[in-house]
């Protein structure tokens, strides 16, 4: 299949405005403050700032992993700053952020998979933000159970967890994860008393109809309440190629068939990405 040439009408996107938006943008560049949302440039930052949302990633900016899709770099991790937690809890207090949702990358090179900086980030917020909410999307901790409880252990109102793809992509996509792996990530969380817990798939990696309601039937079976499916896009030209821009209305029927088995919440469009309206997810 040739690949798709151009990104249709409905990838374009508006600049983001707004007086809240432009209030938050002064603070990040005042305090230099790290957000994925800027660093990655999200397309959503107006819609999801105003609403007083923001992504933040801990653990440094270099992955032990190297996943086909991922534009964070790969290579030898940084040493673990352990004044992280507090400094991540101060850009959220700066930020007057209601829902934080904190991500990380993935260190398989520490014993703890990064558990101990993750469970103290979420403490750290909590003590200087006591009204915001939060949300986790957590790696695989390569299944390591005693890693996954210092998470269950701060109990975020969100635990999510990224499947990313459909099972027979999964090792193209994501080569050192596994698709079994990941949902029982997902199945322990809800099992041990995670209230809602999230995963999120791309689409456009050459997946077919029935593999990702494939996907969809085996997050629900694992009692899962939001779901997220997104676009795909090419990070730079050494990533996987788009193989097909997905049409709003596949998304919208993929929301119709998340929403027919039971999710919580689907949000399914071309510029969903896992973070997308999170607050949204704490109803
Ligand atoms: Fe930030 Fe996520 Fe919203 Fe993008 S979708 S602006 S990364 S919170
Ligand atoms: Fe990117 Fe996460 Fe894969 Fe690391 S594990 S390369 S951060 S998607």
């Amino acid at each position: 299949v040739a690949p798709p040439k151009g990104k249709p009408k409905w990838l374009r996107v508006k600049l983001p405005t707004g007086k809240k938006y432009t209030e938050l943008r002064g603070l990040v560049d005042k305090y230099n403050l790290h957000t994925i949302c800027t660093s990655g440039s999200c397309p959503n930052m107006g819609e999801c700032w105003s609403e007083g949302t923001a992504t933040f990633m801990i653990l440094g900016n270099i992955c032990t992993r190297s996943c086909g899709f991922c534009g964070v770099k790969t290579g030898r991790p940084e040493t673990v700053d352990w004044e992280e937690p507090e400094k991540v809890a101060r850009s959220i207090k700066i930020m007057n952020i209601k829902h934080a949702v904190v991500t990380s990358v993935d260190r398989d090179d520490l014993s703890d998979g990064g558990s101990i900086i993750w469970s103290e980030t979420i403490q750290a917020i909590r003590r200087m933000n006591p009204e915001t909410t939060l949300e986790t999307l957590i790696p695989d901790f390569q299944g390591k159970t005693k890693n996954i409880d210092r998470i269950i252990a701060v109990k975020p109102e969100v635990v999510s967890h990224n499947m990313e793809t459909v099972k027979r992509l999964t090792r193209e996509v994501r080569i050192q994860a596994k698709y079994e792996q990941s949902l029982q990530v997902l199945k322990y969380l809800k099992d041990n008393g995670i209230d809602r817990t999230k995963s999120g798939i791309m689409l456009g990696l050459g997946e077919k109809e029935e593999e990702v309601i494939q996907t969809l039937t085996d997050l629900r079976s694992v009692n899962l309440d939001i779901v997220t499916i997104g676009q795909y896009l090419q990070p730079s030209k050494k990533h996987l190629p788009v193989k097909e821009f997905i049409t709003p209305d596949q998304f919208k029927k993929y929301e119709e068939i998340g929403l027919d088995m039971g999710f919580r919440h689907v949000e399914s469009g071309a510029l969903v990405r896992s973070s997308y309206k999170a607050q949204k997810h704490l109803t």
